[in-house]
């Protein structure tokens, strides 16, 4: 393991200040936890990171897994309150939250700077007003670039989330809101195609025949594609494809899930083809 390599603490906070559920989320699945942590349960657990950290590499703590800036306002500055008292004492070097692009506005952005967050993660899923429409997000495209421009002036790093798959997603709204993305120069971005899990709005719609994932081949195409843009971009891709992690793969009912999923991506960009014709998509009723 390099010496310079990263730590970034994940202090998951499921649903945390989630006014509606989008139709393919399922942050238990995906975080492993029920309810956002008390505090005290937070600072346990950076904690016992820091313990056992040997890496000289930055150190962040990141509020994952929920809309980081509509949690009760009291309870944001509570974690970040204790988030701070880290980067004061030098023991991080940095903060970073995730959040929805229409929970970002220029008071929310000063007290952010306030508490040290330098980095802000956006759920973008789309550009497009439709596929955004249809999957329940509650927010617009416009909210992105609103949210993305206003951050990045503000100096800090922003990060873009991007779902390609969701329902009413094509693979030219795909690669239009690869291209949207570029135009916002975000700092990085993570891509993670979408999947059907248990128990969500989305199972429900493909129970009804009212939506069908991608396939997993033609998720890798796509990704591959969208990958070459952000390289040409220069956009760092530092994710693509969720993590085999908590309950992922019990609770996953079908879609274009792989544990390797960027290796397919790569692998197809470099030889024009994958084992994806040999993989089949998980695909459970
Ligand atoms: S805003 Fe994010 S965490 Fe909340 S329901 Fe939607 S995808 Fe899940």
């Amino acid at each position: 393991m390099s010496r310079r390599k990263q730590l970034v603490i994940p202090v998951f906070i499921p649903f945390g200040g989630c006014a509606n559920r989008c139709v393919f989320c399922d942050q238990e699945s995906i975080t492993g936890g029920k309810n956002p942590p008390e505090v005290r349960d937070a600072v346990e657990t950076i904690e016992a990171y820091l313990s056992t950290w040997r890496g000289a590499g930055r150190k962040e703590i990141a509020f994952y897994g929920g809309s980081f800036t509509a949690l009760d306002r009291g309870v944001q500055i509570k974690y970040l309150e204790a988030a701070r008292g880290y980067v004061l004492d030098g023991r991080i070097d940095g903060v970073r939250i995730s959040t929805r692009p229409d929970c970002i506005s220029r008071e929310i952005v000063e007290y952010l700077k306030e508490y040290k967050v330098d980095t802000v993660e956006l759920g973008v899923q789309s550009m497009s007003d439709t596929v955004l429409r249809l999957s329940g997000r509650g927010h617009g495209s416009r909210d992105t670039v609103f949210a993305t421009t206003l951050l990045e002036s503000s100096g800090f790093k922003v990060g873009h989330q991007f779902m390609p798959g969701l329902p009413g997603d094509t693979v030219s709204l795909s690669l239009d809101t690869a291209m949207e993305i570029i135009r916002l120069a975000p700092a990085f971005v993570r891509i993670y195609p979408a999947l059907v899990f248990k128990g969500t709005a989305l199972h429900r719609m493909y129970l009804a025949g009212d939506y069908s994932p991608w396939t997993l081949e033609e998720t890798v195409e796509v990704c591959g594609k969208i990958l070459g843009l952000f390289i040409e971009a220069r956009i760092p891709v530092i994710r693509m494809g969720l993590h085999a992690s908590g309950g992922l793969e019990d609770n996953l009912v079908c879609g274009p899930y792989h544990p390797s999923f960027r290796s397919l991506v790569e692998e197809r960009m470099l030889n024009g083809t994958s084992k994806t014709r040999s993989v089949r998509p998980v695909a459970r009723g």
